[in-house]
């Protein structure tokens, strides 16, 4: 029997919507490039952080953060989440600010946000640097190990029906009669009357097809993982700082090690698929944290690896329907933030092509807000 829907790509947002299509009553075809979860999805940092996003944001990261809590009960793993709480610090007054009306705005209230400083901060995380001003603590995010996350959900899918195929590439999408045939490397064609792309850094490949370009980067963002150290970090830490550089995060597992990332990212060779572990990362990285957490510094590190990912230039996703065919929807280019969103961009996409509309905003997510971009942009986004 044919599908009602082919998805094309297998990281976190392609399996987590034939989960939540086929829970929905949907026929769904699932085809995946290589083997699913192999790029961005697996190989990210973990955060489950919602602080920090964009405001208009947060609705969709709170769904997502509710289906967090529940997927031991919907797909039969807990993906290792565990929500022990994130902090936000800063070093200048002028980001102190920011943090404030951050915690202030309507919209973040959900997070339960608290802002600590002085003693009170110094008392609850002795091991922050003495640059540190002020610390932002959400006690409802978290972390999760992503290298089960995208095979959870595929084999939960799966077992509910799902007909997933790795290995198949897809090279053109054709619009025919009320349908599409999708087109495949080894020369496979499969129809069905609606696609879903989410293709990830490679999305915006496929929507060009249909005369929507997306001005797109690809960057490979830098990670690192320690030794096993005494459990003593229990909140996920980042810097929030408008100067890109001094940005740095961690996050230690139960078992001790700590892993890292930020400060520096690589360029992506989209065509052999790799993002290259960059060994000039390393050191920049090491004076950061001695900033942030100094007793860091001193740990060994026991491996470093890099992820594609695809970064639209507002920083936003694409998410919803074509707005050139009827019939396609798209859910890509994460921008670096995808991993927490994941589960709940699986369920809004499935609600909007199973019903025909969300009751969660992503109208700030419509790829229609490129319609504008010039011929010259949009042909270089079109060969990222
Ligand atoms: C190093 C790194 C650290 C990150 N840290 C975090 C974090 O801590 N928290 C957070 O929230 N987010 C983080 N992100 C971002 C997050 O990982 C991504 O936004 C998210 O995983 C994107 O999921 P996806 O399914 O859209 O893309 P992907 O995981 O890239 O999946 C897309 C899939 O589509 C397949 N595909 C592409 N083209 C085709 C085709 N033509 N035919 C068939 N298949 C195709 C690919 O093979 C791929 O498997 C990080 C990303 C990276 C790289």
């Amino acid at each position: 029997m044919s599908p009602d829907i082919i998805i094309i790509g297998g990281g976190i947002m392609g399996t987590a919507s034939a989960f939540f299509l086929n829970q929905r009553g949907q026929r769904v075809l699932l085809l995946e490039r290589g083997l699913v979860g192999q790029h961005a999805s697996g190989t990210n940092f973990g955060n489950v952080r919602r602080q920090g996003r964009y405001l208009p944001q947060l609705a969709l990261a709170n769904r997502s953060r509710a289906l967090w809590g529940r997927l031991p009960e919907l797909i039969g793993d807990d993906l290792e989440f565990l929500p022990t709480g994130h902090i936000r610090v800063c070093y200048r007054p002028e980001e102190l600010q920011g943090l404030q009306d951050y915690a202030n705005a309507p919209e973040a209230r959900e997070l339960g946000l608290r802002i600590y400083q002085g003693t009170g901060m110094r008392r609850r995380y002795p091991w922050l640097g003495p640059e540190v001003l002020a610390a932002s603590h959400a006690p409802f995010d978290g972390h999760a190990n992503p290298r089960l996350a995208a095979p959870a959900f595929a084999r939960a899918a799966r077992r509910n029906g799902v007909d997933l195929r790795e290995n198949v590439e897809i090279t053109r999408i054709d619009k025919v009669g009320s349908g599409f045939e999708v087109h495949s490397t080894a020369g496979e064609v499969f129809t069905a009357p609606q696609v879903l792309v989410t293709a990830g850094a490679w999305g915006g490949k496929l929507s060009s097809q249909f005369g929507e370009p997306v001005p797109m980067l690809t960057r490979g963002p830098q990670m690192a993982v320690t030794e096993p150290l005494p459990y003593v970090f229990k909140e996920v830490v980042g810097v929030s700082s408008k100067v890109n550089d001094e940005v740095i995060y961690f996050r230690q597992i139960p078992r001790g090690n700590v892993i890292f990332g930020g400060c520096y990212r690589t360029l992506p060779d989209l065509d052999s698929l790799r993002s290259a572990a960059a060994p000039q990362a390393l050191p920049l990285q090491m004076e950061r944290l001695r900033r942030l957490a100094p007793a860091l510094a001193r740990a060994h590190v026991i491996r470093t690896w890099s992820g594609v990912e695809g970064y639209v230039e507002d920083d936003r996703p694409i998410m919803g329907r074509s707005s050139q065919v009827e019939g396609l929807f798209y859910a890509f280019g994460f921008s670096g933030h995808g991993f927490q969103l994941g589960p709940g961009v699986g369920d809004v996409m499935a609600e909007l092509i199973a019903t025909g509309a969300t009751g969660t905003p992503i109208e700030p997510f419509d790829i229609g807000r490129f319609q504008t971009v010039s011929v010259g942009r949009a042909s270089e986004a079109a060969g990222q």
